[in-house]
């Protein structure tokens, strides 16, 4: 492509991109997937997801979907609670108006306190919307390339070590490079699951996430000793408890392993605390925290300011959830990593489209908006639908 078409194609898009949209409808249908496996924490077991799917119709029957998942223990939302947010103060606050799309996407951050997943499944519709409007894969519309990839992980659940060890060695076959280990409490017993998954997978890089476990000292040591071990470490997630700042900056100065921050990071104004205490390496983004793609890309902006790089990682969300976060971490420069396995998980994995994997490498299939096909309020992911995909 020659310099001049780029220009003409760049001043296409943002004329295009500030043209007002009128949205007529928004509606919200509830599904319930269970999972190949249990999916299991410290915190908890899961065997099943609740989710909802968030549609806009705008003028011309163009259509958008996004998706939020029930986090209680994270978001405090449930399916119910994201269910009366969408065809609430949502659907109230968009239905028969008009505007740009960041018009819209300010219409919802607006629209009620907290419900960020709720928020984040009707933002990723408009957006889904507006770039099939324009005929456009929604990465392109936000300044990224469609052909561009990044490293994906896949997360070893909490059990027995030879258990652990087993899921370990047949992700590295499956492809995987990355495995991402989620701690329990018992520190010895960590160490006995991380050695075994070691000695799985030899080839593989590891990411682990405390939950906020440990105190500051305690992460220091745990840390240390991790080094110590020779673990292949790529970072540690969210140390100490999500207020204590102090806390993982204390952590950070005192480990070479680079530390990330989860739980303390829901907003530009979160990042930007965490990066002027220098306190963190990296920062974790996710759409159902930061109440869809507009705040995830401002946390991403107060990170390529100061330096920082982000991974984007998700709850244990549906494919539409999981594509809106590939288009955004493909997006934006500061975003160098990506934690999406959550589709992995599911026993089937709807509606199709929107990315392939390859050797842990995530590409997006292209396509207008996220490039899924639309899933249907009448479709049941309890029926399996083969891996044709
Ligand atoms: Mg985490």
């Amino acid at each position: 492509m020659s310099g001049d078409d780029t220009v003409a194609e760049t001043f296409v898009l943002r004329e295009t991109a500030a043209e007002p949209m009128t949205v007529v409808a928004v509606r919200a249908h509830r599904h319930r997937a269970p999972l190949l496996r249990p999916f299991v924490t410290a915190a908890r077991r899961t065997e099943a997801v609740e989710y909802v799917v968030a549609e806009v119709e705008l003028t011309g029957g163009v259509l958008g979907q996004g998706s939020a998942a029930e986090t209680v223990a994270v978001t405090g939302e449930s399916a119910e609670t994201i269910t009366a947010a969408l065809t609430g103060p949502l659907r109230r606050a968009l239905e028969g108006t008009g505007g740009t799309i960041l018009e819209l996407s300010a219409r919802i951050a607006g629209a009620l306190e907290g419900a960020t997943s709720a928020k984040a499944a009707l933002e990723v519709a408009v957006h889904d919307a507006w770039a099939r409007r324009l005929d456009a894969p929604l990465v392109e519309l936000l300044g990224g390339r469609i052909g561009d990839g990044l490293m994906n992980d896949m997360t070893i659940s909490l059990e027995d070590p030879e258990v652990m060890a087993t899921r370990a060695r047949e992700a590295v076959v499956g492809g995987e490079q990355v495995l991402k280990i989620k701690l329990g409490r018992d520190i010895d017993e960590d160490r006995r699951r991380l050695a075994a998954v070691v000695e799985a997978a030899p080839g593989a890089r590891l990411r682990l996430d405390a939950n906020q476990g440990w105190e500051p000292e305690q992460a220091i040591d745990i840390i240390t000793g991790f080094v110590a071990d020779g673990l292949p470490l790529d970072l540690v997630e969210q140390p100490v408890a999500a207020a204590n700042i102090e806390g993982l900056a204390r952590v950070s100065a005192a480990v070479e392993v680079p530390i990330m921050a989860d739980e303390s990071v829901w907003d530009a104004a979160d990042a930007r605390r965490l990066v002027e205490a220098d306190a963190v390496d990296l920062l974790n983004i996710k759409l159902a925290k930061t109440g869809g793609l507009r705040g995830a890309l401002a946390i991403a902006d107060v990170a390529r300011e100061a330096g920082v790089e982000c991974m984007v990682g998700a709850m244990m969300e549906p494919r539409i959830s999981i594509t809106a976060a590939a288009h955004l971490a493909i997006a934006h420069p500061a975003i160098t990593m990506i934690d999406l396995d959550p589709p992995a998980w599911f026993a089937s994995d709807v509606p199709a489209g929107g990315y392939v994997q390859d050797s842990g490498w995530l590409r997006l299939t292209g396509g207008p908006g996220l490039g899924l096909d639309r899933l249907g309020a009448d479709v049941d992911p309890s029926d399996p639908i083969g891996d044709d995909r």
